[in-house]
């Protein structure tokens, strides 16, 4: 018996007036996905408990069966151990975004247009952070703040504060607020939070400057404008994935998150050349890395951003076409594979939060998921893979049953 879970960010939504009163997943044409709901079982499930922010990292430490109430310290650490960075006790782990902002003007009245500089990714946004990080009018300030870059070659940078003070500091993320002032929204509420927010405006004075955004700008591309800290956290330790359910695999995914929670559980998490964590993603790479986990283990993880991220960006065509997608050129592809190497299998196909067209931003409500076992010994739902079709099925409280129920324990 093989495992598979399938995590389509942010599918699930609300009904949207542009797409006459239909949400997203009912919009989609997804027949392949449908027949799975049909043939197994539909069901509703909580995976940002109350009280927690929605977003990807508690809901995802919930559907690997991690309580986020007790593990969770902060994304950051998470997306840290994504690049091998050691956090010691005392340092504070942040994601740096690089942010466009509307030009330029008194900092704290500039608004927030793009949480990614219009997703920019691999050297460029490399280039621009050394850039910063190295300039003579930035540098000093970094190092008195004793903030460590780690570029990544995508808007995601992390950074690392030695000796942080971050209680009581407020790091709000950016992708929650566009269109919105930079001075409402500042990191404040401790020492720390008063330095991140010191750089955040030094680095929107400079970076008009950068070599690179001059280029882009000249070729019509996003300019990246500005940089913004979040996901503050510190030191993190998640159970062994293998001791605690039996089962050793990998996840394949574009984001630092998935694959550092991944690792922290000793599960692998493949990076992949082409793979961008976006709508237009390389989906053959990864279901081929997926299937190739799947010869040597009997757990895999394909985790797709695009519907997550197109919504923040407010395309919703292409979120629409990634959850299409997501049906014709990942599931189909590896049921058919497993059908093929004469394979028993279950999966599990959820969205991990939904994450709303209206407001660009995350929801906590509870998501539909869909559970599969290709041996079809029980009675199908009969309903298709929608909000309203999984409205009137059992909700599952704890995203922490999702796991037990994939491996039928
Ligand atoms: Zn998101």
């Amino acid at each position: 018996m093989k495992y598979v879970l399938v995590i389509g960010d942010g599918m699930a939504d609300d009904p949207v007036e542009a797409l006459g009163g239909r949400t997203p997943l009912e919009a989609a044409s997804k027949p392949f996905i449908d027949g799975l709901a049909a043939a197994g079982t539909l069901g509703r499930v909580r995976t940002c408990p109350a009280g927690t922010q929605p977003g990807s990292d508690v809901a995802i430490l919930s559907i690997f069966g991690c309580d986020p109430r007790t593990c969770y310290t902060g994304r950051g650490p998470l997306e840290a151990a994504d690049q091998g960075i050691a956090l010691r006790p005392g340092d504070a782990a942040f994601r740096c975004n690089m942010i466009t902002l509307s030009p330029p003007g008194p900092f704290r009245e500039r608004l927030i247009l793009s949480h990614s500089a219009g997703s920019i990714h691999g050297a460029d946004s490399m280039e621009l952070i050394r850039w910063l990080f190295e300039h003579p009018s930035f540098r000093p300030l970094a190092e008195a703040a004793r903030v460590e870059i780690h570029p990544s070659p995508s808007f995601r940078h992390i950074a690392v504060c030695r000796d942080a003070a971050i209680q009581g500091g407020e790091f709000i993320p950016p992708h929650d607020h566009l269109g919105e002032p930079v001075g409402r929204h500042l990191p404040r509420g401790c020492r720390t939070a008063e330095q991140l927010g010191e750089l955040m405006e030094k680095a929107a004075a400079l970076l008009p400057d950068a070599p690179v955004n001059r280029r882009r700008a000249a070729e019509g591309k996003s300019v990246c404008s500005g940089i913004w800290f979040w996901a503050e956290g510190t030191a993190v330790e998640l159970p062994d994935f293998r001791s605690r359910w039996g089962h050793g695999g990998g996840v394949v995914s574009a984001v630092p998150l998935c694959r550092g929670i991944a690792r922290l559980m000793g599960l692998e998490a493949p990076v992949l050349d082409g793979v961008n964590g976006e709508w237009d993603t390389d989906y053959e790479a990864k279901v081929r890395a997926a299937l190739e986990i799947l010869c040597r283990e009997d757990f895999a993880v394909l985790h797709l951003e695009g519907p997550d991220e197109a919504t923040h960006n407010g395309q919703l065509r292409e979120k629409v076409q990634a959850i299409q997608w997501l049906s014709s050129r990942v599931v189909e592809p590896v049921c058919r594979t497993m059908e093929e190497r004469g394979e028993e299998y279950r999966m599990l196909i959820l969205s991990d939060h939904k994450t709303l067209t209206s407001t660009r931003g995350h929801d906590g409500g509870p998501v539909p998921y869909i559970l599969y076992d290709s041996r079809r010994d029980r009675r199908g739902s009969g309903l298709a893979y929608t909000e309203a079709a999984a409205a009137g099925c059992p909700l599952m409280e704890e995203g922490t049953g999702l796991l037990p129920a994939l491996f039928g324990l």
